[in-house]
């Protein structure tokens, strides 16, 4: 198994900590920015709850049928779906009995099937049922939900009652990062265990152990705002020389080289316009925060960027992708035309 990265350790040890002390609640809500590996570590500590025996300081052993079954499990990947549309592993049935998964269950009424966007009301009655039930292996039971954000407000109000009623031995995992969007009853009733950012140089020093170039590591650092995660994330997708081709549009569009609905229908001609934008929205931003001397302009780029955020949101709605951004890009042009 990998070794956690420090941010995850740290949220870790403190969960194992309370756990070993009894003082981990039923309801937990693991919360922070996505892509910092919360799932992952809901996922070690279930390992640390069912493992059968475990070793000096309370670690899973690894050998055990509970942990034997978990590694079996963690070799599939759950949201996998087969050519006909059905989930490899569906989630709630994974291959050990007593850790329960739910996330965007596969809706089977519409052809093709596929996965729904929300966590409904029949998923949290069945975990409930599930969750009434004797462990199969001994020790408890851990539901895992990701993103609980996506819980509609059926799903949540159901998902109450559970929370309400705690049973020993039964956990119940939230996953999200975006907490914000859960009812806040639902939060109030769960212990937090918050992910951060970690230190700039534990995030670079990360990044090197994933075997990246040390000036792209600094690169894709200085372009996720110190987010690790997302800077592997881009390294691995090639973001970076997108990230390039965006502020070299934005010189073009500035400087008067290159025309605004060339460049928006360039923008739009694939499926990364919303990153684009997100990622023109960062420059934007990067480079208020070089100008603070320049108080009109730093507050200018400020507006823009907000405005480069509001076209990404309006991305997602009908409206025509390339109109969205040839404006932006006027309003880029207009905050750089200097008066007289
Ligand atoms: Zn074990």
């Amino acid at each position: 198994m990998s070794a956690l990265a420090p941010w995850q350790q740290r949220v870790y040890d403190r969960a194992a900590t309370a756990l070993d002390n009894g003082r981990l609640g039923h309801g937990l809500l693991l919360c922070g920015p996505a892509q910092l590996g919360k799932r992952e570590v809901a996922e070690r500590l279930a390992r640390r709850v069912l493992c059968a025996s475990p070793v000096a300081g309370g670690e899973p052993c690894g050998l055990c049928r509970s942990c034997r079954l978990l590694d079996a499990r963690s070799q599939a990947d759950p949201v996998e779906v087969r050519p006909d549309g059905r989930l490899a592993h569906p989630w709630g049935h994974p291959a050990h009995p007593d850790l329960l998964l739910v996330g965007h269950a596969v809706n089977h009424k519409v052809r093709p099937p596929k996965p729904r966007s929300e966590i409904v009301i029949d998923q949290v009655r069945e975990l409930g049922e599930q969750m009434a039930l004797t462990p199969q292996y001994g020790r408890a039971r851990v539901a895992i939900i990701d993103p609980g954000e996506a819980l509609n407000t059926a799903a949540a109000n159901a998902l109450l009652k559970t929370l309400e009623e705690p049973v020993p031995g039964r956990y119940l995992w939230l996953v999200a990062s975006e907490p914000a969007r859960l009812p806040a009853t639902i939060r109030s009733r769960c212990q937090k265990l918050e992910f951060r950012l970690p230190p700039r140089e534990q995030a670079r020093q990360w990044l090197l152990a994933q075997g990246h170039e040390p000036a792209l590591a600094e690169e894709a650092l200085e372009a996720a705002r110190g987010h690790p995660g997302q800077a592997h994330a881009w390294l691995e997708a090639g973001v970076l020389e997108l990230r390039r081709e965006v502020a070299h549009g934005l010189d073009g569009i500035a400087g008067g080289s290159l025309a605004a609905p060339a460049l928006a229908q360039a923008w739009c001609s694939d499926d990364r316009a919303g990153l684009r934008l997100r990622l023109a929205a960062d420059l934007a931003l990067a480079r208020a925060a070089a100008s603070l001397t320049d108080p009109v302009r730093t507050r200018s780029l400020a507006a823009w960027f907000d405005r480069a955020n509001k076209a990404r949101d309006l991305l997602r709605t009908t409206v025509r992708a390339d109109l969205v951004v040839v404006e932006l890009l006027l309003a880029w042009r207009a905050v750089h035309a200097r008066p007289g």
